[in-house]
């Protein structure tokens, strides 16, 4: 086989088979495949598509560029979740706990945040002592010992897909749906997961801005799942105004933990609740939503959820001083609340806008090696829907910045839109994908 042959297959409108999607990949990983002939077949598969065996098999040949865990012997059936990536989704930190005291392990390995989205891990990293990276071995001892784990990704998972995304983001070609199931999925499976439940993000703070695109990308990560034996449901949930209250990694930890005290935002539990019934039904401890449900409640009124909870943080190096008195997390220097500048029904609120104004307040990065600020971030007081009177808070700024918390203010009070008349607020979630 050679490179160039595949190349003009796809560049042609052809199908690759596995073996030749497999020996492209490999052949990339170990630097035979030039980046210039990846870059002209990631254009042609740009261009003309993949069918759904081709997706199949271009995510295993990604999966198995490197190393593929096996957890049957660490636990009988571990699953995992994945974001598409939104503005506040601080989901996974609150949900875990309630999966794994549920008595489903949880095994998974997160990102941190790049541009307008955060990442679960620099939330977690905002507990002092907390280690994200940890190696393989010590990803299998925890979730053997305290059945929940959430670390960073080991370099040798997926490698093909770091070095194809390194490559796609130069040649205009991230935005091609079967690279991106692909990219996602293998990663996914490569960490040995029975089961993965995917959050697709819809709206103006998503990737993806429509429901026909989120559900075109659900349906096939869906069925990538299905073709390699792993069970996959994906949850379209909105993306249009920032997921909970808090937007900022330790505002958005102890969002979390609230919650996880039976105090944080209702909408925020109310799609924890949606996201970890299918994970409870496909790990076969619940028939339906609504037995998920009460089995979720049942652990966090309990307390086991935030028992869990402290447990895994402990696990994981995390100081549980700052998990009773969350005053000793990170604080950001200036609290400002900033008050409505008019009466009404709020409207809207532009996630995308909210979650550049995070970054630009120092709590994201624009580039990977970029520093952040755990600090900092901003508490949105009223979401769409509220009825607010002109004077009352309408968002508490935190910042470490006084001309950036200028800023913030000005752009985030044009975030909000208004309505005179009474507004319904969005739904949480629109639709639930399951297999063929
Ligand atoms: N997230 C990923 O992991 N890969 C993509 O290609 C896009 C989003």
């Amino acid at each position: 086989m050679r490179a160039v042959d595949i190349i003009a297959k796809k560049r042609d409108g052809g199908e690759l088979s596995a073996a030749e999607m497999d020996f492209f990949i490999q052949g990339f990983v170990r630097d035979e495949v030039a980046d210039y002939q990846a870059a002209a077949w990631l254009m042609a598969v740009y261009l003309q598509g993949m069918s759904r065996q081709e997706t199949v098999d271009l995510t295993m040949a990604m999966a198995r560029s490197g190393q593929m865990l096996d957890l049957e012997e660490i636990a009988p059936f571990v699953v995992d979740k994945h974001s598409t990536g939104g503005v506040g989704d601080k989901t996974t930190i609150a949900l875990a706990p309630l999966v794994t005291s549920a008595g489903l392990p949880v095994g998974k390995m997160s990102g941190r945040g790049l541009g307008h989205t955060g990442g679960t891990l620099d939330k977690l990293e905002s507990i002092p002592g907390f280690q994200a990276d940890i190696t393989t071995a010590e990803f299998l001892a925890q979730l053997q010992t305290a059945g929940l784990v959430v670390c960073g990704q080991t370099d040798d998972l997926a490698p093909a897909d770091g070095k194809l995304y390194a490559l796609r983001d130069v040649t205009a070609t991230v935005s091609c749906l079967p690279l991106i199931a692909s990219s996602i999925m293998s990663k996914k499976i490569a960490s040995g997961a029975n089961a993965i439940v995917l959050d697709v993000k819809v709206g103006r703070g998503a990737f993806m801005k429509t429901k026909e695109e989120a559900t075109a990308l659900a349906r096939l990560m869906v069925g990538i799942g299905q073709g390699v034996g792993r069970q996959v449901r994906a949850v379209l949930s909105d993306m249009n105004q920032p997921l909970g209250r808090a937007v900022g990694n330790a505002l958005e930890l102890k969002e979390a933990l609230d919650t996880l005290h039976g105090h944080g935002p209702d909408e925020f539990l109310e799609h924890c609740l949606n996201v970890a019934g299918q994970m409870l039904i496909l790990g076969g401890k619940a028939q339906d939503a609504e037995e998920a449900r009460a089995i979720l409640l049942d652990t966090l009124h309990s307390g086991r959820a935030l028992a869990k909870f402290k447990e895994w943080i402990a696990a994981q190096g995390g100081d549980l001083a700052a998990v009773d008195d969350p005053s000793r997390l990170p604080q950001a220097a200036i609290v400002q609340d900033v008050p409505a500048p008019r009466t009404g029904y709020v409207a809207g609120i532009d996630a995308l806008e909210v979650g550049l104004t995070a970054m630009l307040l120092d709590a994201g990065r624009a580039k990977k090696s970029d520093p952040i600020d755990h600090a900092v971030g901003v508490v949105l007081q009223a979401k769409i829907g509220d009825e607010v009177k002109r004077g009352e808070p309408l968002l508490t700024i935190h910042a470490n910045n006084g001309h950036k918390l200028v800023q913030a203010r000005e752009k985030l009070l044009a975030a909000y839109t208004w309505s005179e008349e009474p507004v319904q607020a969005p739904p949480l979630l629109y639709e639930i994908i399951q297999g063929d």
